[in-house]
């Protein structure tokens, strides 16, 4: 598990270009890396809340997993799916924000 800052808290933000950062969020999901299949974000079947979130604890220096409703908006779990019901395969990937979900979807061996 990556440990790094949540999303929106990065105060030392420092991309080459400034506009970056801000583009960042509304990068365009990759097609899927198992069937190709083009990621619609329109689709609410793609990407969404997974029902928990995260907290930092202290004492442990390590994120701990609550449902979602005992953790800040910013710190919600997100899946995203290849949704079978709109021909995909059904291919599910995690993350910690929203951001990060996408970052892991969009990853790929060759990039
Ligand atoms: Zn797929």
């Amino acid at each position: 598990m990556m440990n790094d800052l949540p999303e929106g808290q990065t105060q030392s933000d420092q991309t080459p270009d400034g506009a970056a950062s801000a583009v960042e969020r509304r990068v365009s999901p990759l097609p899927c890396p198992f069937c190709g299949k083009p990621a619609d974000l329109e689709d609410e079947d793609t990407l969404y809340p997974s029902g928990s979130g995260w907290l930092f604890d202290e004492e442990l220096q390590m994120r701990t997993y609550h449902r979602y409703v005992l953790t800040p908006k910013e710190q919600w779990c997100y899946t995203m799916h290849c949704p079978v019901q709109a021909g995909g395969c059904g291919a599910e990937m995690h993350g910690d924000t929203k951001a990060d979900t996408l970052d892991k979807w969009n990853k790929r061996a060759n990039a």
